[in-house]
């Protein structure tokens, strides 16, 4: 492609992102495909001549938009969002126009040193201590990853890395019932193994019980296990549940364990002062994991892993070859050392691009509207005889079921699954679903970027009207 063909295709283009935010709530909310029909339509060979950039264009409206979800609509109220903004936009394409490869300091000076400022940035924002040093990584199931591998090496002197193995006896981790698969992966990868997370039961409101975690721990040290590390969440995906930090924290302290957050959702809350109740035990806190990638108006990806001491982090992760070897060494951060991969995106320029655009009262603003909302929704619900409410209702999400009167559980789990699949193949709205104590929950997630008071009543009116038709 030459140069003035990119011009033509890329200011082409941009109308076309333009138009399709305009437009995004015109298209089904979840894509009406069937398996196989994008894959049967795509050539079975690559051209061996080069192809006229318009062709892309046609083929990508003609049969690859029928078979996209549309995240970004304010229709989509499914699992937690992957919200995008028009400034983000604008930064990913600076990002890949650049086309940085950010892995030390030398590679792209101006990469570490906005990342460090926006993490500061971040850190301020959302209330964690002034001791906390950031990176950003891709997903927060990486974060999680390095904060179990990095408290796996602190309880055994830094020498798991080195044999492979734990001399002084079996490695433990503990969480909630609750909490994100991400763990039992990060377990599994860490070699810690999955028969060594112990999940811990839960309270009414779905959060970690604190008094079977001590239990769990004291248990377990009696039979000779090592406790190294528990996870603590604000904000569950099923519910967004927050677990007790200041009561768990006491805990870890005592018996010498590292406390890793996982606030991959809620973190974006605790920008709002009267959220920050969150953060009750903050002092507790080894290791914090939020993705701004979810709620905070970022695209996907990026991950922002906070660590009270960065020295163990490093001491983890940091690889020396010589091939890496430079003369700034020790006076700058050089990122690769702070986790998995060595390749790293410039991803700092979004998150800079999205707090700067907004500003800081400007996604207060927008985040505390989510909650509203969501809160508004559950009054709705509540109103209704024939819906119940399944979970407290802490940040923007809300579960709830169908349940008319007269009608076994069996039934109404049957009777809320029809209704889950009914709402999303209509392609008006979209939810997802979980199961809370044996009912099958509708689960609605009022985050959306552009998310209104008014999408939420029209989806409510859809809802109460597709169940009574579904009937008992
Ligand atoms: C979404 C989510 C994750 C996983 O996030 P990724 O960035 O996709 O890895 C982990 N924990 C919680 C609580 C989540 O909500």
């Amino acid at each position: 492609m030459k140069p003035d063909e990119f011009r033509k295709y890329a200011h082409e283009l941009v109308e076309w992102m333009a138009g399709y935010m305009e437009h995004v709530e015109d298209y089904p909310v979840k894509s009406q495909v069937r398996p196989g029909e994008i894959f049967s339509k795509i050539p079975d060979h690559p051209p061996l001549n080069p192809e006229p950039f318009d062709a892309l264009i046609r083929d990508l409206d003609s049969f690859i938009m029928p078979g996209i979800t549309h995240w970004q609509s304010p229709n989509f109220f499914a699992y937690f969002p992957a919200n995008v903004s028009p400034p983000s936009i604008l930064a990913e394409m600076l990002i890949s126009t650049l086309g940085a490869q950010c892995m030390i300091w030398e590679t792209s000076p101006a990469a570490a040193e906005l990342e460090e400022k926006v993490m500061i940035w971040l850190r301020d924002m959302i209330g964690l201590p002034g001791s906390f040093e950031g990176v950003i990584q891709d997903t927060a199931s990486t974060s999680t990853l390095a904060a179990i591998i990095t408290a796996r090496e602190k309880a055994t002197g830094f020498s798991f890395n080195e044999t492979g193995k734990s001399d002084s006896g079996t490695l433990r981790v503990y969480c909630s019932e609750q909490t994100h698969s991400s763990v039992d992966k990060a377990v599994k990868i860490s070699g810690i193994g999955r028969k060594n997370l112990v999940k811990i039961p839960v309270r009414d409101d779905f959060s970690l019980d604190p008094v079977k975690l001590r239990e769990a721990i004291i248990n377990d040290k009696k039979q000779g296990y090592i406790p190294v590390c528990v996870i603590a969440t604000i904000g569950t995906t099923g519910t967004t549940a927050i677990d007790p930090i200041k009561s768990i924290g006491e805990i870890c302290r005592e018996h010498g364990i590292h406390l890793h957050v996982d606030a991959a959702m809620g973190g974006t809350a605790l920008i709002l002062p009267e959220f920050q109740w969150m953060l009750d035990g903050k002092e507790y806190i080894d290791s914090f994991v939020f993705n701004p990638h979810k709620w905070m108006f970022t695209n996907f990806d990026c991950s922002a892993y906070f660590v009270r001491d960065a020295g163990s982090l490093i001491r983890t992760f940091e690889i020396l070859p010589e091939y890496l070897k430079t003369r700034t060494r020790g006076k700058v951060n050089d990122y690769r050392d702070w986790g998995v991969p060595l390749g790293r995106r410039f991803r700092a320029l979004k998150l800079w691009s999205v707090i700067r655009s907004y500003g800081v009262e400007g996604l207060q603003s927008r985040v505390r509207e989510h909650i509203r909302i969501a809160s508004e929704l559950k009054q709705m619900i509540t109103q209704e005889n024939d819906f119940e409410i399944l979970a407290p209702v802490f940040l923007s999400v809300v579960c709830f079921r169908y349940c008319p009167a007269g009608i076994d559980e069996e039934q109404l789990n049957r009777i809320n699954e029809t209704l889950n699949h009914t709402l999303n193949d209509s392609g008006r709205i979209y939810l997802s679903h979980t199961v809370l104590g044996g009912k099958y929950t509708l689960r609605m997630v009022t985050a959306q970027t552009n998310v209104t008071l008014e999408h939420v009543r029209k989806a409510w009116v859809l809802i109460v009207e597709t169940a009574r038709s579904i009937g008992g």
